[in-house]
């Protein structure tokens, strides 16, 4: 990928090299993404970095905003399926079930803290992949909580805002506590 482009591009291409993942208070988090028109050698090289990341981090998602880059693209592997990996471009949710469950979700960028999150139980998400081939996947359990995970940060929402108050008054304690432990 290369380094040289117009200033507007910057962003991207200083991100991608560092990947680190950005953590809560980074105002990236909160950031809505824009959505990608060209499928080109850059956004390909931006999911294999993703997939890097989220591989060595241990994560079952990553949006591309937790690394720092504004573009509406998250990679996930389906512990369903063998932990196959995908790169979905411009993913939307376009249906979802009325039934809803309430499991224990962890955030790469919040970390330490798992949470209950309530969440629908079946999505149908329409996206495209890294040559700009539409496509409309039905998730159901865990694919579907994923899937609803990375698309809430590339609005730039975190899995606090979907907490209740006493989880989120509880996770923040947590939090605020780690963060003196670490200073003492
Ligand atoms: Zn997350």
């Amino acid at each position: 990928m290369s380094a040289k482009r117009a200033s507007s591009k910057t962003q991207t291409d200083k991100a991608v090299p560092l990947a680190q993942i950005r953590t809560l208070g980074d105002p990236v988090l909160r950031q809505q993404t824009k959505p990608v028109t060209a499928f080109d050698a850059r956004l390909k090289k931006l999911a294999q970095v993703m997939m890097e990341v989220m591989v060595r981090d241990e994560g079952v998602g990553l949006a591309a905003n937790q690394i720092g880059v504004v573009s509406r693209v998250m990679v996930w592997r389906n512990p369903d399926a063998d932990e196959e990996r995908y790169a979905w471009v411009n993913p939307v949710i376009v249906e979802e079930s009325e039934a809803r469950c309430t499991e224990i979700e962890g955030c790469l960028s919040v970390p330490g803290a798992a949470m209950e999150v309530a969440r629908a139980e079946e999505v149908v998400v329409e996206c495209q992949d890294l040559s700009g081939e539409p496509l409309r996947v039905r998730l159901v359990g865990l694919p579907a909580r994923i899937a609803q995970h990375e698309i809430d940060h590339l609005e730039g929402r975190l899995i606090l805002d979907r907490a209740s108050p006493e989880e989120r008054r509880r996770v923040m304690k947590e939090l605020r506590e780690q963060a003196l432990a670490v200073e003492t």
